[in-house]
């Protein structure tokens, strides 16, 4: 079969937590394998796949303003964290043999490239992985908005949100397991619940270019390719 998934390109955006593992902060090396594996087998078929990647399983801006840091400069530590989790996921990829480049929003030359758009765009039509780290390069910002931002400026297919659940509930499903679970959504419905898949400020950027987001559970062997494939369980976030 020619075109073996219904998308050509895609956005996964890998949470900070996704590479965390059993522990509640740092970085499992086999969750990172276990999600480059995942990611290698797209790629290795075709798919044109760009990741962001959080940080939160390191440093948040917000987490820390809270025990009186300075805002702005957790923002900046945070997104440091992120850099942190796209070089291990980097090494993960390579160890498969996936060609990837990693792509800062603040410029560190010595370890990855800069973000350039154009560049970005012909390193995804080599069939490189590209991970964008360091989130939007700006402080009260989220990597769930640079997901949103880069899956835009990238004119991918989709945003793939992997997440600890297997789709969008209308509450925490681990702590209320009779919440409803949608199959499908609008952007304005994900808005005005104020559901808590991802920040309005990503669902609208997704909104303004019809951008379909695709949450499903990362925490399966497999669970990308599926979800990529159109099958398992996840929740459409569409107009
Ligand atoms: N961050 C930021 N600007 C961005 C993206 C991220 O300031 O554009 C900072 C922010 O402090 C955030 C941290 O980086 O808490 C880690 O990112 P995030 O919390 O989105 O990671 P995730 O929850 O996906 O692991």
């Amino acid at each position: 079969r020619e075109q073996k998934f219904p998308y050509k390109r895609v956005l996964l955006k890998v949470s900070g937590e996704a590479l965390m593992g059993k522990g509640s902060s740092g970085v499992d090396p086999e969750m990172v394998d276990m999600v480059a594996a995942d990611i290698a087998a797209v790629a290795a078929k075709g798919g044109q796949v760009c990741l962001v990647v959080g940080g939160g399983n390191i440093f948040r801006g917000l987490a820390a303003a809270a025990k009186g840091m300075d805002r702005v400069q957790g923002d900046y530590a945070g997104m440091l964290a992120t850099v942190i989790n796209a070089l291990m996921l980097q090494n993960a990829l390579e160890r498969r043999e996936i060609e990837t480049r990693v792509m800062t929003a603040i410029r560190m030359e010595s370890i990855a490239e800069p973000y350039i758009r154009r560049r970005a765009v012909r390193h995804m039509e080599k069939g490189r992985v590209v991970i964008f780290a360091a989130g939007t390069g700006n402080p009260f910002f989220t990597t769930d908005t640079a997901a949103a931002l880069r899956a835009n400026e990238m004119e991918c297919d989709a945003l793939f949100k992997g997440t600890q659940v297997d789709g969008v509930y209308a509450a925490d499903p681990r702590h209320h397991p009779d919440a409803e679970r949608y199959d499908e959504l609008t952007y304005m419905d994900a808005l005005a619940r104020n559901l808590q898949v991802m920040d309005a400020a990503a669902v609208s950027l997704a909104r303004e270019n019809s951008l379909p987001i695709v949450v499903f559970n990362i925490h399966a062997p497999g669970a990308f390719a599926t979800a990529m494939r159109g099958e398992g369980r996840f929740t459409r976030i569409v107009e």
